[in-house]
């Protein structure tokens, strides 16, 4: 378990409130998570209201892990250790995502890369895990979309020495 505290300073500077806001809740990734990402209302696009949830992405490194159960296994629990240990005043709405195509999502890495250069437009390019309530899967072929997670921002990047556990 990783605790988020020294969080990215564009990220610090440019949004103030909803950084306070996951200093005080007690933000945590599995050592699995390479970066994260803030999206939605508390994010650049604004508009929050005072209840309104924190949407991350939570941007895992899944090398070595083989397709399947151990691949479900492990997307689950990285949403989980970071929910349960959630304090925040309110809730958090993360995702997991992976490098499902093997092309380093390029779209993911750099917020402000443009889509069209994507060899997938943007669509369906990345890995996406997803819990809703007690459910809990991967979206598949749905038409997700990069470009609706814009404007994005880095939250937090694991250093480069870390070592996974
Ligand atoms: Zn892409």
């Amino acid at each position: 378990m990783v605790d988020v505290t020294q969080f990215e300073s564009e990220f610090a500077g440019s949004l103030p409130q909803t950084c306070e806001l996951l200093r005080r809740g007690h933000l945590v990734v599995d050592p699995r998570v390479k970066r994260i990402i803030l999206h939605g209302s508390r994010g650049l696009r604004g508009g929050c209201r005072p209840d309104s949830d924190v949407d991350l992405t939570l941007v895992v490194d899944d090398s070595g892990v083989e397709e399947g159960y151990e691949h479900e296994a492990l997307m689950k629990a990285v949403l989980e250790e970071t929910l349960q240990n959630w304090k925040g005043d309110v809730k958090l709405d993360v995702e997991a995502v992976f490098d499902l195509h093997g092309c380093r999502m390029p779209c993911l890495a750099n917020p402000k890369v443009n889509t069209r250069k994507c060899p997938y437009r943007g669509i369906d390019c990345i890995g996406v895990y997803r819990m809703h309530g007690d459910r809990a899967g991967y979206v598949v072929r749905a038409g997700h979309q990069v470009d609706k997670m814009r404007p994005c921002i880095l939250v937090w990047e694991r250093k480069k020495t870390a070592v996974p556990a």
